[in-house]
């Protein structure tokens, strides 16, 4: 996150994709498509704008998205949820994160986090003065070992975060894991904070929150309540609907808590573009067939890295969801005369013309070497630009 002199600097996901332009590279780091959204979700913003939508609206966002958010959580995880105080709307899940953890989590606190992890999280912990608490998923199967994760939980755990599907490996939460996290953050006392950003983005279309209810969670149905009640969701437009420029993402929960994030997220931004918040309501209120064939197209394109990078001779893990595929590049190395998957890097995007990052971007120093030779693939490009990537690593390399 830091610079030399302790400045932060500017992500990965800026800097690659900025090399990737210079040399004119396909660029599979920095992960957003490179299609549009639904052409209805399009018409209702332009619609909104020229109909005058074009003032705040309350900073907990626009009624009818609140209501469209309370509706799809209720019919894909069996969540009750008031629109009026269990929905808040933000920009991106972004904001919803940063929201959520400034909302729980005090100077001092720890916050624990399956590794790697989106970078974000930690850099909002270090704004707080907080400590992350990074448990590493293991190459590579990328799954956590059962003890260290029991152990991370202390009576200083303010809150668990979890993302699943998960950004970078392509995984997703598994049923014993997820048992581990709800007991222990019970016993502590910890909220836990679930980025379900990639929701439909899991290739069998049967992701499960966290917080779901209805008998829908692996969770006993005790646990499962109970965490429902200490839980916040977040999630976003951005993958759902190919949105990643529109910044409207949301967070919901048990109303205290989402009251806390409130607070918050008033001063932060008040409240993200009215036409796009309409808009999206519009996409969510008609998710089908958009979102099955979201999910089915995802794991096409997934497979089609997959066995590209596997041709390739490379180890790699086999993805469930989200955008990514991760695959160990060390045999590699030596060829191109880099000492380590931060080096690699820039030297593929100048000697294949493919920008990928080095999943070790996505952990702590204290971990980064378990991941040293791993790289993620940005699979969320058409067909022909997936192709055409995995042809020019397979000719340069
Ligand atoms: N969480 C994860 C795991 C992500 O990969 C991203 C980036 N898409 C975000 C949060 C931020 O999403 P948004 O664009 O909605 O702010
Ligand atoms: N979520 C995207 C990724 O992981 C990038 C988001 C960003 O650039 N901050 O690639």
């Amino acid at each position: 996150l830091l610079d030399a002199t302790g400045a932060f600097r500017s992500t990965i996901f800026d800097e690659t994709s900025a090399l990737a332009a210079r040399h004119g590279a396909v660029n599979l780091g920095q992960g957003f498509p490179d299609q549009d959204g639904p052409e209805a979700m399009t018409e209702a913003a332009v619609a909104a704008i020229r109909s005058g939508q074009n003032q705040y609206t309350p900073a907990v966002g626009h009624p009818r998205l609140r209501a469209a958010v309370a509706a799809q959580q209720r019919e894909t995880q069996g969540r009750e949820l008031d629109p009026d105080t269990q929905v808040l709307v933000t920009c991106g899940a972004a904001e919803a994160l940063t929201a959520a953890l400034l909302s729980v989590v005090k100077p001092g606190d720890d916050v624990v986090v399956l590794e790697p992890y989106y970078d974000l999280y930690a850099a909002v912990v270090s704004f707080i003065g907080a400590n992350l608490r990074p448990i590493p998923l293991r190459p590579p199967h990328f799954t956590p070992d059962p003890e260290e994760l029991r152990q991370a939980f202390t009576p200083r755990t303010a809150a668990v975060l979890v993302n699943d599907p998960h950004n970078p490996t392509g995984t997703v939460l598994d049923a014993a894991t997820a048992e581990i996290i709800a007991r222990e953050a019970l016993a502590n006392d910890a909220v836990v904070i679930t980025d379900e950003v990639y929701e439909h983005l899991r290739f069998d279309g049967a992701h499960t929150s966290l917080a779901a209810g209805g008998g829908r969670s692996s969770l006993d149905p005790e646990l499962a309540a109970a965490i429902a009640q200490r839980t916040l969701v977040v999630s976003s437009a951005s993958k759902t609907f190919r949105a990643t420029g529109w910044r409207i993402g949301w967070l919901t929960g048990p109303r205290e808590l989402v009251t806390g994030a409130r607070a918050i997220k008033t001063y932060l931004t008040h409240s993200p573009a009215a036409p796009l918040q309409l808009a999206v309501a519009q996409a969510l209120e008609n998710p089908r067939p958009w979102v099955e064939d979201l999910a089915a197209e995802q794991g096409r394109r997934s497979a089609l890295v997959v066995n590209a990078l596997r041709d390739l001779g490379l180890t790699v893990a086999d993805p469930a969801g989200s955008y990514y595929v991760v695959a160990d590049f060390s045999p590699f190395h030596d060829r191109l005369g880099v000492r380590d998957s931060l080096e690699l890097s820039p030297s593929l995007i100048e000697h294949t013309g493919v920008a990928l990052l080095p999943v070790r971007a996505f952990a702590s120093a204290r971990n980064a070497a378990l991941y040293d030779g791993w790289m993620r693939v940005a699979a969320c490009k058409q067909e022909e630009v997936l192709v055409e990537a995995m042809n020019r690593l397979k000719t340069s390399l």
